[in-house]
């Protein structure tokens, strides 16, 4: 008979976070969703897991290195993730902020310039299309997200 450990909880494996500039998956382009099932519903699921697992406010598939064109976030209480999502509007006016990266961990936070708006529209796990209108730091977290499914890093806007 098994010994039971105390307080043995099982903790669910979370995929880990790749690191690097120059690390190929990061690099790549994501691919579009085609298929709206059970993948992509545990692969938002897991992404979820991991962005509140690393106290991070986004995550693209590609940083746990997935290929699917993916991306979730969470800001205080804007929490959501789009699939196949495509930047519909930019503000011409742009912030400089400081911003950091869970892929470049050793470079801590740097200031960027970026748009102070912007408008995303992509599908939900259904295969439904949806629109969010965002600002400020919300809009800084989609346009970072957005760059990582396009293989870019925000050190390329440094
Ligand atoms: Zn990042």
């Amino acid at each position: 008979m098994a010994r039971k450990k105390a307080g043995g909880r099982v903790t669910e494996k979370l995929p880990k976070i790749l690191e690097g500039e120059n690390d190929p998956i990061l690099r790549h382009r994501t691919f579009e969703v085609k298929e709206f099932g059970k993948d992509i519903s545990d692969l938002i699921s897991v992404m979820f897991k991991k962005l509140k697992h690393s106290k991070g406010v986004g995550l693209a598939a590609n940083q746990i290195g997935r290929s699917e064109s993916v991306f979730v976030y969470h800001w205080g209480k804007d929490r959501g993730y789009f699939i196949n999502p495509r930047i519909e509007k930019l503000s011409v006016g742009e912030i400089v902020e400081m911003e950091g990266c869970l892929s470049l961990p050793h470079l801590g936070d740097q200031l960027v310039s970026r748009p102070n708006r912007v408008t995303i529209s992509g599908l939900t796990k259904y295969g439904s299309s949806t629109t969010v209108r965002a600002e400020g730091m919300l809009a800084r977290i989609f346009i970072h997200e957005m760059e990582h499914l396009e293989g870019g890093l925000y050190i390329d806007q440094l």
